[in-house]
């Protein structure tokens, strides 16, 4: 039997306001244990969270990017459960009246266009950290991230495949930095996701039981975790078994999970109005203004990079898929007004060499101007395509301007006839066998020759007067 894996999502994103969520806290990340806290953060009894008012207008900027409806009148709830990293014993969310729902995200998989449903986007306060690992009898604690505000963004289980919660968190990342609410640094925890997830025989309707497995923080990780609950669960149904509805822990070096606690209904936080807090009225004039401070979206971008500068639909998703990427796209063919050559070098070699030095776009390391630069010199005929193939390397890794580095190295290309003649010359009279080649019709051997007038040249001659002088040559 054919079984179907069945997935909904909840991405927890860290906001990057300047303060907490309900105190005058830094939210920075790091910093000294326990620097980054008050009275109100710390859950002391007596004080009285304010809501920031940025979390709301971050929080529906991501809403209104992600074609969520934003609810007028929404409130904050208690959500209780003890926890040492959560010193009130309650943490800060929202139940019944999220801020933002009934969304999606449209997603792309092997050419197969699909719309992900997202249910609902709410804020909440982030716990602190236990440290486990470096006191012999006993665990610690750091409150700097308490209160950090997040939002929960909560998918319908529309996904099916660990390729399609890819594309769904690439693309959620990506408008996520587009509208700079968050910096999406995963390594650091800024974005994180639960899965749940269940199996079902193919055709059937009825959803399978599902387990969730939480605070997985990488892409890598999430694949894996999906790859190895599923064929878990379809082994335990397979044999019979029946699968229990649970939170697991997903041990990514061993690769396998493993069960943490039954799973939690929501009467079991007996969530309650936060009698502290007002309700968040959200204005249509409010809204209105949030709406237009939004930039242009990943999904409108990549519309117009297939109209604008007629590039191919692939080409234009992975310039788009990044905001960095895309601003450096943008910024190298306002000066060099060649879209697709600026492309072909971005999707070519500059990603190349990103993904061999394991570098994240962030870390490109030459302005765009210098790929502009780098354009120009092949467009005037200063250097050959081979010749900035390794301008390209060099500015890569010494930062330097590509016209400084072909003038310290005398790359420019020789279009001198006469030197040129010389060479080719010398290399007939080193390959009289294909010169005989050559005249019993073997076309390659043409091929051979002008190669090797290259390789004497290191590559600096140009090819069109090389072909035109040695067919002159030979044909004498
Ligand atoms: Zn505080």
């Amino acid at each position: 039997m054919e079984y179907e894996i069945v997935i909904g999502l909840e991405v927890h994103s860290e906001l990057s306001t300047k303060s907490k969520i309900f105190c005058s806290c830094t939210t920075e990340f790091g910093g000294e244990v326990n620097t980054h806290t008050c009275p109100i953060c710390t859950g002391m009894p007596g004080v009285l969270p304010v809501l920031n008012k940025k979390v709301v207008e971050y929080a529906v900027k991501a809403g209104l990017a992600s074609n969520c409806k934003i609810a007028e009148y929404s409130k904050q709830d208690r959500k209780n459960y003890f926890y040492p990293d959560l010193p009130k014993a309650y943490q800060i969310s929202q139940y019944d009246l999220p801020l933002c729902y009934e969304g999606y995200i449209d997603i792309e998989v092997d050419d197969v266009q699909k719309r992900i449903g997202i249910t609902r986007i709410h804020i909440e306060e982030d716990a602190g950290k236990l440290m486990h690992d470096e006191w012999e009898t006993g665990s610690l604690v750091d409150y700097n991230r308490g209160g950090v505000p997040l939002i929960e963004i909560v998918s319908e289980p529309d996904l099916r495949s660990a390729q399609e919660v890819k594309a769904y968190l690439e693309n959620l990342k990506a408008i996520l930095e587009y509208i700079n609410v968050s910096d999406c640094k995963m390594q650091e925890g800024s974005l994180r996701a639960d899965v749940n997830l269940s199996v079902r025989p193919k055709g059937q309707k009825e959803f399978g039981t599902r387990t969730e497995m939480k605070n997985l923080n990488s892409f890598k990780a999430i694949i894996r975790a999906i790859e190895g609950e599923s064929a878990r669960q379809i082994e335990v149904i397979k044999s019979g078994g029946v699968i229990v509805q649970e939170t697991r822990r997903w041990d990514d070096n061993k690769g396998v999970s493993y069960a943490m606690r039954s799973k939690e209904e929501a009467h079991d936080y007996r969530y309650f109005p936060d009698p502290d807090l007002m309700p968040i009225v959200v204005d249509e004039k409010w809204k209105e203004e949030i709406k237009n401070s939004l930039p242009e979206l990943p999904e409108a971008r990549k519309k117009r990079y297939i109209s604008e500068f007629s590039l191919p639909h692939y080409d234009a998703s992975i310039l788009t898929s990044s905001k960095v990427l895309a601003d450096f796209f943008e910024e190298a063919v306002a000066k060099s007004k060649n879209a697709k050559a600026v492309s072909n070098w971005i999707m070519g070699d500059l990603l190349r060499i990103l993904k061999e030095k394991e570098m994240e776009i962030e870390e490109i390391p030459f302005p765009a101007d210098y790929l502009a630069k780098l354009i120009e010199l092949i467009e005037k005929g200063i250097i050959s395509g081979t010749i900035a193939k390794k301008v390209f390397v060099q500015m890569f890794d010494e930062r330097k301007d590509p016209g400084v580095i072909v003038k310290e190295k005398g790359l420019e290309v020789i279009s001198d006839e006469s030197a040129i003649s010389g060479i080719i010359l010398k290399v007939l009279e080193n390959n009289p066998k294909s010169i005989e080649d050559y005249k019993n019709g073997k076309e390659k051997a043409f091929g051979f020759l002008v190669g090797q007038v290259m390789r004497e040249t290191k590559g600096k001659a140009d090819p069109k007067i090389i072909n035109k002088l040695l067919k002159t040559e030979l044909d004498k």
